[in-house]
């Protein structure tokens, strides 16, 4: 049974949700969400960068599955951000949806006019279209001005997490801040090895469990929420099960040794890096539009 945490808004949001993103084509998508409600996951985690939020709501719908317990989130990626063009997007979003309000909303990223979008969430929070709103890729510093800056604070910065990243001074000041960490690419993709890693192999054996379910527990028992992706049935029922067995003090020792201090997938403090980001909002999600 997936564990719930309370947001700092007193909202009740799963520790694991699961993520659609490269999951473009629409009857793939679809078919994927419908698997993953079905298999019982009740967080679902798009953005409208993604270009799939049709066919997540699509799933919603045909699967039956009561509103309330749903916990939908979306976010509003670069060339949405400003008041007015939040707003619109919010709009867009919802009805690609097919819902009339979200559980949570995100700024994508720390780019562009975010102060601006940020006021727009604001609203659309006190008008009761979103539940709760928060953050993603945005580092101590970025988090503790928007904090000195806003009238209501996020709840959420959905951060890359994982094994090679664990990002724990960044996890103690989300703490201090009462903002609630949420692990995106828990598992790096399979980068660098994470799925043969020898030592998370091992704790794994030791457990009777996978590597993927070794590192979904990690984040869990840290209080930190995750949003893992699969397309096959069998692994994203295989992530779910991770509420039955604990990491010791050795284990999670272990794993801290694996940390390589720095991203896999995403450093947005690289000029580089965030030269590639508005590349990708240039190619992939401009074009589309
Ligand atoms: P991920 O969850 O770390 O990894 C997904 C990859 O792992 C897929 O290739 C999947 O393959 C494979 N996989 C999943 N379960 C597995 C298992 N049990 N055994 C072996 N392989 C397994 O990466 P992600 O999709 O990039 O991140 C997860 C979610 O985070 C996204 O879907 C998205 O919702 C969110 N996200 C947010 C941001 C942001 O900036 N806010 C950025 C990236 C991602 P198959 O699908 O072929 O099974």
């Amino acid at each position: 049974m997936v564990q719930t945490v309370k947001l700092q808004n007193g909202v009740e949001m799963p520790l694991e949700g699961f993520g659609v993103f490269q999951v473009a084509d629409p009857a793939q998508c679809q078919k994927t969400v419908e698997t993953a409600l079905d298999a019982g996951y009740r967080l679902l985690d798009t953005a409208s960068s993604y270009q799939n939020e049709e066919a997540v709501g699509k799933a919603v719908k045909a699967s039956g599955v009561p509103r309330r317990e749903l916990f939908v989130t979306t976010k509003a990626y670069i060339q949405q951000m400003g008041y007015e063009k939040t707003k619109a997007a919010f709009v867009e979003s919802l009805a690609k949806l097919g819902l009339d309000y979200l559980d949570l909303y995100l700024i994508h990223m720390p780019f562009g006019g975010y102060y601006g979008a940020w006021r727009a969430m604001e609203e659309l929070y006190r008008e009761g279209r979103v539940r709760a709103i928060g953050v993603c890729n945005f580092n101590s510093a970025r988090l503790i001005d928007l904090c000195y800056n806003v009238e209501i604070k996020p709840v959420v910065n959905q951060i890359e997490r994982h094994p090679h990243f664990r990002r724990e001074e960044e996890l103690k000041i989300m703490a201090e801040l009462g903002i609630q960490p949420e692990a995106w690419a828990p598992f790096a993709e399979g980068l660098k090895g994470m799925f043969t890693d020898p030592v998370l192999t091992e704790i794994a054996a030791k457990h009777g469990k996978s590597v993927a379910q070794v590192i979904l527990r990690w984040d869990i028992q840290r209080g930190v929420a995750v949003i893992p992706k699969s397309v096959h049935r069998e692994r994203l029922v295989e992530n779910q099960a991770v509420w039955d067995f604990a990491l010791d003090a050795d284990n999670l020792a272990k794993i801290a040794a694996l940390g390589i201090g720095q991203p896999s997938m995403l450093d947005t403090n690289k000029p580089s890096e965030v030269r590639r980001v508005y590349d990708y909002l240039r190619n992939h999600v401009l074009t589309s539009l």
